[in-house]
């Protein structure tokens, strides 16, 4: 099986789709809802709610403009104070990896934006009251002017190669022995190609050959941009720190561990390689 040289088939694969990100141009009108303690309200099946603009039980909350995908225009409310019993306030990881890809981006927005709105509400420079800028999607200061946006965090994120085999890798935080490829910050001043040369050296103390670009994820834990790569090991035997990284090993394709939910570029940039080398998508998810 060849390759067309991107992802495609994950979560983050949204070739066709038509988003438009604070313009309201769709034909339907939704409204994500979010709760307390970062939570976002779900139905009794564990979806994501998308309910009509003009629900009652929205009455009297700010609603945010989030953008449209295709004919569909999204919303956001802060509903923390108001509680409705047919609703279920779900921590948003299992809503985002439940989505759909239409549906992703705007749940992705719609979670940044509440941070956003929660954590600008007065100026970072001189503490005075924000309120929405007159020009833009920013919230600016009454008192000094200064705007501020919300924060997007780039990350890279990149699977090394050595012939078949993956470099996969443990971190503590993971449960049932889950695997994944490697990430890290891209640090102020630095390269996206700098961040992985260096991000792959400290947590495993291998060098790679100049890394390549497959695609990107907007991933709202809590505001990163994943920027994914795949390299070609070049040098070195793997170290972990054992902190950060608890372990880290080659992995063949015939024996692969259990790997991240298809919703991530992780397993996005698994299974273009898995796909592009010729072997079977496995179903092995953690
Ligand atoms: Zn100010």
């Amino acid at each position: 099986m060849g390759s067309a040289g991107f992802m495609t088939g994950w979560l983050g694969d949204h070739a066709g789709l038509h988003w438009a990100p604070g313009i309201d141009q769709g034909s339907t009108h939704h409204v994500i809802v979010g709760g307390p303690e970062r939570t976002l309200a779900a139905d009794t099946t564990g979806r994501a709610l998308l309910i009509e603009r003009h629900d009652q039980r929205i009455e009297g909350l700010e609603q945010h403009l989030i953008g449209t995908v295709d004919q569909r225009t999204y919303w956001v409310v802060d509903s923390s104070g108001t509680f409705e019993e047919t609703w279920i306030w779900s921590p948003p990881r299992p809503l985002i990896i439940g989505a759909t890809s239409a549906e992703f981006i705007p749940l992705s927005a719609a979670l940044q934006w509440l941070d956003f709105l929660r954590e600008h509400r007065f100026c970072g420079a001189c503490g005075q009251s924000m309120r929405p800028s007159s020009s833009d999607r920013g919230r600016q200061c009454v008192s000094c002017s200064l705007i501020s946006y919300p924060r997007v965090s780039p990350s890279i994120i990149i699977l090394i190669t050595r012939g078949d085999e993956m470099l996969l890798a443990r971190s503590p935080r993971f449960t049932n022995g889950m695997y994944s490829t490697l990430a890290g910050f891209v640090e102020a001043g630095e390269s996206a190609e700098h961040a992985c040369h260096r991000e792959i050296f400290e947590e495993v103390r291998v060098h790679i050959h100049p890394p390549k670009f497959l695609g990107s994820q907007s991933w709202p834990f809590k505001h990163s941009l994943m920027l994914g790569y795949r390299a070609e090991w070049r040098s070195g035997e793997i170290q972990v720190d054992g902190v950060e990284i608890i372990d880290a090993q080659w992995f063949h394709p015939d024996r692969l561990p259990p790997l991240p939910q298809h919703a991530s570029i992780s397993r996005g940039l698994i299974d273009h390689f898995l796909t592009e080398r010729g072997y079977p998508l496995t179903s092995h998810t953690a």
